[in-house]
């Protein structure tokens, strides 16, 4: 065979493979069998290896090509990648409605109804037909890049399909209210930034086979989404590969360019351009059929191949969906439809309290491992001692376990009928299971709490908050390894971390040099950190996540924060009394001042908080209609939302404002019509430099 009959040879072999690849994974029609699939695969493997300058970048044998890494590069969305609000009823989801409808009066609303898959959100970015980067939701402003191992995942395609002229033409004909010109100068050219958002996930057959190597390892997964997290989460992409993960789409973004109507033709659309999407999903004309559909799917859900918790309704129209805009982080015309969480009976073998970082003693019921909703429970919290006396319960006891969603199972009831006389009550522990010393109550508090500040669990779990994921997020020191440093007496405070050597970390057993070596760089990676995460690090009582993001963008540094009254601090939006006073006492107490200035002085650096939310724009619309000369349209959206305003594609009453560039639309009008705000691009730029 000569060089050019090869490269013909390996370019036809791709695209039979591709069309194959389309029809078992998004038609779920094959029309080979396994067998002929792979000996193409082969035949084309053999082909690369002797012409591998011939290889294409996104030819299927390419899934798994790339080295293991040492750590994910962030990536910053285009635009959030949301949350969905919960309904747990039908009354909830009538409420939800009457919201909306307050939003948009007059409005009749119909749905479109789809699968909530328990797996990860996954972020798809294709540049001109070709995958460029999936990253996973992260915090939902910033995410990981995790290209190399959504590419082992065989449902997503490395390019998108176009569209025979057959199917755009049947497409269209189906679809009336589509803008065709919009529509066709999208998929007939797949140019440009195609994203869509999806779910990977694992199936029920897969989790069973891959739980149960990891059981003999004791190293079993409590759930299939920790599972398809922690898989898509490899380093090394050979990993990914191995756990045979699935994918489904449910979001097309920037449908409005594509010149879709509604979210039922987003997925279909998605289904012409080679993406999978799960094919249960279906249009509702109102809440009832919503509502049954609901039944129906929670009917089904032991059939399914896959986990689901529920299912989620959308507004169907897209345009009334960009109108309805975003309530903090969510959506206002979506919600999941929840089912209602999952029981089942077991009995509590016994009964041990765990002490927190904040000194709390939570009572822990060990259970027989029983299964619930595709979980392993073996624990379930009892929270505190009046839920103890409340519930009745103890030790011996056969109990009724719930589970919902991500929340940690609890003993809802105790099955009195079944007592044999031989249960016991649980005693309360006059003295921490750790450190021996006497608990007590607080005045007005159920908590039992431990009364040594030095209590080595206390110090433990405050080390262990300090340096996890959302706060100093050091790679390779989990629990373990802290109270291995904390036992050698290398570590006592968080501040000590940071003055680590390899000298003195090798001599201690599981330390290698080179795994020395690596934590010790992964803490030195991780000393310049934002105000944010230090604030969160630090785990001051109601300081979470989002409260250390807005205390970090009111105050900006650390020194004005510690500083801060109280009535500096009840000012800051979103925060109240009770955490503000929180807040307050802790930068009082005499051991953070010294913690802080420890910290500083081993190296740990704050970055300059990049404020970004200029009051202006925060919680308000703003449509942008005309050209700007100096900045694209993606550009100024961007800014938008950088200084925390909303961009919507059309004008109502709800805008707040709208950007009126060169040869501005009918939006103009409308505005003029309704009497918005209107600025031009000279006044849109000082607002954009107001930060
Ligand atoms: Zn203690």
């Amino acid at each position: 065979m000569t060089r050019e009959q090869a490269k013909k040879r390996m370019k036809q072999l791709q695209s039979v493979i591709e069309h194959h690849s389309y029809l078992y994974y998004v038609l779920d029609r094959p029309e080979i069998s396994d067998e002929a699939y792979d000996s193409m695969v082969r035949e084309l493997r053999k082909l690369e290896e002797a012409y591998p300058n011939l290889i294409a970048q996104d030819s299927p044998t390419q899934r798994v090509g790339g080295k293991a890494l040492g750590k994910f590069r962030k990536v910053t969305h285009r635009t959030p990648m949301l949350s969905v609000q919960d309904v747990i009823s039908f009354d909830e989801l009538v409420a939800w409605k009457e919201r909306l409808s307050r939003v948009v009066p007059d409005t009749s609303l119909d749905y479109y109804a789809e699968l909530k898959i328990d797996g990860l959100a996954i972020s798809l970015t294709y540049r001109d037909g070709l995958l460029e980067v999936g990253a996973t939701r992260g915090d939902g402003i910033v995410g990981e890049d995790v290209t190399q191992n959504i590419k082992t995942v065989k449902a997503i395609p490395l390019r998108l399909r176009m569209p025979p002229e057959k199917e755009i033409v049947r497409f269209l004909k189906k679809y009336k209210d589509i803008d065709e010109k919009k529509f066709r100068q999208r998929v007939e050219t797949l140019k440009g930034t195609i994203e869509m958002r999806g779910e990977v996930y694992m199936t029920k057959d897969v989790f069973e086979k891959v739980n149960t190597e990891a059981r003999e390892l004791q190293r079993e997964y409590a759930n299939p989404r920790n599972i398809s997290a922690g898989s898509v989460r490899q380093l090394d992409p050979k990993i990914t590969a191995s756990r045979n993960l699935n994918f489904y789409a449910y979001a097309l973004k920037d449908e409005e360019t594509f010149g879709l109507a509604t979210h039922e033709q987003a997925h279909e659309c998605m289904k012409l351009l080679g993406l999978p999407v799960e094919r249960s999903a279906e249009y509702c004309k109102d809440l009832e059929a919503a509502c049954n559909y609901q039944e129906h799917i929670q009917k089904i859900r032991p059939t399914l191949p896959f986990w689901i918790d529920g299912v989620v309704v959308s507004v169907h129209n897209n345009e009334l969906l960009e109108r309805l805009g975003v309530v903090g982080r969510t959506p206002r015309g979506v919600v999941a439809f929840k089912f209602p969480p999952e029981q089942a009976t077991t009995r509590i073998i016994d009964v041990a309290f765990q002490v927190g970082r904040t000194g709390a003693l939570t009572p822990v019921a060990h259970l027989e491992p029983v299964r619930i909703a595709g979980t392993t429970v073996s624990h379930a919290t009892l929270h505190n001692l009046d839920e103890i006396k409340r519930l009745d319960a103890r030790v011996g006891d056969t109990v009724i376990v719930e589970k919902a969603g991500d929340i940690i199972p609890k003993v809802v009831r105790v099955v009195k009928e079944f007592r044999s006389g031989k249960e016991h009550v649980i005693s309360i522990p006059k003295s921490c299971p750790i450190c021996g010393s006497k608990t007590y109550r607080r005045e007005g508090e159920v908590a039992l709490y431990c009364s040594n500040p030095k209590c080595f669990a206390q110090d433990k779990e405050r080390i262990i908050h300090f340096v996890s994921k959302k706060g100093f997020d050091i790679e390779g020191l989990g629990e373990k390894i802290v109270e291995q440093l904390m036992s050698a007496g290398l570590v006592q405070t968080a501040a000590d971390i940071f003055a680590l050597t390899v000298d003195e970390l090798k001599p201690l057993e599981r330390f290698a040099d080179k795994s020395a070596q690596n934590l010790v760089e992964a803490i030195e990676k991780s000393k310049d950190i934002e105000l944010s995460r230090f604030l969160y690090a630090l785990g001051i009582r109601h300081v979470g996540e989002e409260t250390a993001r807005d205390l970090a963008q009111h105050f900006t540094n650390i020194r004005t924060l510690q500083q801060a009254s109280l009535e500096g601090l009840q000012a800051v939006e979103n925060i109240g009394g009770v955490v503000a006073q929180s807040v307050y006492d802790y930068f009082r107490q005499e051991h953070t001042a010294a913690l802080i200035g420890e910290l500083f002085k081993n190296g740990v650096h704050i970055k300059k908080v990049q404020v970004v939310s200029s009051q202006f724009l925060k919680g308000k619309t703003v449509v942008l209609t005309g050209t700007l000369e100096s900045l694209s349209r993606d550009e100024a959206k961007e800014k938008i939302h950088a200084l925390g305003g909303d961009v919507s594609s059309s004008v109502s009453k709800e805008t707040d404002y709208v950007v009126v560039g060169a040869d501005p639309g009918s939006k103009y009008d409308k505005a003029k019509k309704l009497g918005i705000p209107m600025l031009n691009e000279a006044e849109f730029l000082k607002v954009l430099s107001k930060d």
